[in-house]
């Protein structure tokens, strides 16, 4: 195996399809092998074999490949893979509970459950602030020292587009560190770190993969000689919230796509977003792509080459009407997650909690990467007759 290092860094598109330019010396193949040993072997002297590989709960070699190309698509200097997305933000929220967190309201779902029912309700000092109020965010941060914002932008399901580089500022200037959930803009749209974020988060589950075969979660940082680095990089090792061999090697494999998929996909949201814009069977369409989305300056400034794959809209009619468009649809699958090659759609009131606000009207729409013309007529026949 060789490490072939580059003078410096293509773009993202070219270092996912090079997979870090890395190929199989013992081989020649052009394709990253996948070594699945959980354990390895020492000399007679005892030393280790490969610096850093004894056992694979601290580091396996396909998996610090993995991570080597996504902390290279983040400009970190490293990065760790986890079982989940989940994994890995409960790992970093848990290890920067030495103080209070602030977290963006109306993110992921998941991370909101978490952040309540394993924090806030055993008595980790949780507050909240709105994406695109700043002071807010100010406000939240104010006094009892806290330890780390907690950003997600775009917001899944609402597509709020937080200001990174003024969250950023914000942050430090009351001591806490900004970690950003990146997993709908991608590296390919936004990398956070070099907008001064501290760590992003990655489900890499969504489009870092994109073939919706992987569970997977990634933390990359520039942060390495941190208190709470460290605490995350405890926490990953002793309590066991690795990814394995196999899904590190298939996530390499998905990540050569990346560019085209993520281009592919966020310039069919664009098309589609202006097409439910446009019908009378809608209420509201949420993509940062449109003029009059209220973050859209935002938007256009912080992200590059698009906007992503993920949208919502309001049917008219409510939980019936959005129930009714879903069942309809032919081609876009009925089914949760993002950032797959296939269209997924979600009825969010039918998943979450029964006391969520989530309006009945309200259906998430994951585009993927077929043609834009079939997705835009699956939708325009399953809206047919509504309102
Ligand atoms: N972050 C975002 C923005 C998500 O959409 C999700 C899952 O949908 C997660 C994190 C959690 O990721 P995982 O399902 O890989 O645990």
């Amino acid at each position: 195996m060789s490490d072939r290092t580059p003078d410096s860094l293509p773009r993202p598109e070219t270092i996912a399809v090079q997979a870090l330019g890395r190929i199989d010396r013992a081989s020649g193949g052009v394709v990253p092998p996948l070594q699945p040993s959980t354990t390895f072997a020492r000399e007679r002297d005892y030393s280790l074999m490969t610096e850093g590989h004894i056992y694979a709960r601290d580091d396996a070699p396909t998996v610090r490949e993995a991570e080597d190309i996504i902390a290279a698509l983040e400009k970190a200097t490293t990065a760790r893979l986890f079982a989940s997305g989940m994994a890995a933000i409960a790992t970093l929220l848990r290890a920067a509970a030495t103080g209070p967190i602030v977290v963006q309201k109306g993110i992921y779902y998941g991370t909101q459950v978490f952040a309540l029912r394993a924090l806030a309700e055993h008595g980790i000092d949780v507050r909240w602030f709105e994406g695109n109020d700043l002071d807010s965010l100010a406000a939240a941060l104010a006094d009892g020292k806290p330890t780390l914002v907690f950003a997600e932008t775009p917001s899944n399901p609402w597509l709020t587009v937080v200001d990174i580089a003024a969250a950023a500022k914000i942050a430090h200037q009351h001591g806490a560190r900004l970690a950003v959930d990146s997993t709908a803009a991608t590296p390919i749209h936004t990398t956070p770190l070099t907008l001064g974020a501290d760590y992003v988060v990655h489900s890499a589950t969504k489009s870092l993969n994109g073939h919706s075969d992987v569970l997977a979660g990634a933390l990359a940082t520039n942060d390495t000689d941190s208190d709470l680095w460290q605490a995350i990089c405890r926490e990953r090792h002793d309590a066991g919230a690795v990814l394995g061999t196999f899904e590190a090697w298939l996530l390499i494999r998905g990540m050569r796509t990346l560019g085209v998929r993520v281009h592919s996909a966020s310039s069919n949201a664009m098309a589609i977003a202006g097409f439910l814009a446009g019908h009378r069977a809608i209420e509201t369409v949420r993509y940062p792509g449109l003029a009059d989305h209220p973050d859209h300056a935002v938007a256009r400034r912080q992200m590059t080459g698009g906007y992503g794959s993920l949208l919502s809209f309001d049917v008219r009619g409510g939980s019936e009407a959005a129930l009714a468009v879903a069942g309809k649809l032919k081609r876009i699958v009925r089914a949760t997650s993002i950032g797959g090659i296939e269209s997924l759609i979600e009825h969010r009131r039918s998943v979450e909690d029964p006391m969520t606000n989530m309006p009945g009207g309200l259906l998430r729409l994951s585009v993927g990467i077929e043609h834009v013309q079939d997705l835009v007529e699956d939708l325009d026949q399953a809206l047919a007759g509504i309102a």
